[in-house]
């Protein structure tokens, strides 16, 4: 099938409190373009170089997420444009995207990831953490980034009862962070659900999946 056709397929069977991010690293600014022309407006990208190289090349109304881990000293390449950062794991970048933001007179909107899988090589922070970050002094000075809620992977694994009890776990989390109220802080997004779980993600309660593959086809690595 084709890329509008995938899209459109996916689109129609979620549920309309659910955002669709079109995962579109690895792949040509001609496969977004074919997204976009069939409507689709939200992109994410896993490098930032990558992704300034496509917002340069493509239509100014697209909005680009940034779902990869995220280095501190590149977040200057997108403090311009980028609309979603899902993956701040720590106070300090939180703290850099702040400063970004500042000098670009913007808001720029944040996700806490949250390490909900059991493999090591997830990045995120614990629920313990993002507590901590939220009910800090600190954080309420941040006033020009907007933490809209939280973002989480699962084990890349076959073990659907695993993979829900960690969708599950990143829901209650979220839950549990609604208690506190500060004016940079309001919880709307849990990102969760990849194109292999997205629709166990939803029942899970995601309001934001992030697929990549089932839209754009497989991706080829070249390197790393
Ligand atoms: C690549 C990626 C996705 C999309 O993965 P697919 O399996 O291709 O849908 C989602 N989230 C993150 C963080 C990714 O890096």
């Amino acid at each position: 099938m084709s890329i509008s056709e995938n899209l459109n397929h996916i689109k129609a069977s979620l549920p309309n409190h659910v955002t669709l991010v079109a995962v579109s690293k690895t792949k040509p600014v001609s496969d977004v373009m074919e997204a976009y022309q069939a409507g689709q407006r939200i992109f994410g990208e896993n490098k930032i170089q990558e992704m300034v190289e496509k917002h340069e090349a493509l239509p100014k109304d697209i909005e680009w997420h940034m779902i990869g881990h995220v280095q501190r000293n590149k977040v200057k390449y997108m403090a311009s444009f980028v609309s979603l950062i899902h993956g701040v794991d720590n106070f300090k970048l939180l703290e850099e995207i702040n400063k970004q933001a500042k000098k670009n007179n913007r808001v720029i909107n944040c996700l806490l990831q949250i390490k909900i899988a059991a493999e090591d090589s997830k990045f995120g922070m614990s629920a313990i953490e993002a507590q901590k970050i939220l009910s800090s002094e600190e954080f309420t000075r941040l006033t020009n980034i907007h933490v809209t809620g939280v973002m989480g992977m699962a084990t890349f694994t076959n073990n659907n009862d695993q993979v829900k009890m960690e969708f599950q776990n990143l829901k209650n989390i979220f839950d549990s962070l609604k208690s506190y109220q500060t004016a940079n802080f309001s919880p709307k997004i849990i990102s969760m659900g990849m194109s292999g779980d997205y629709p166990l993600a939803i029942s899970c309660g995601s309001t934001m999946v992030r697929v990549g593959s089932s839209i754009f086809g497989a991706r080829h690595y070249y390197h790393n």
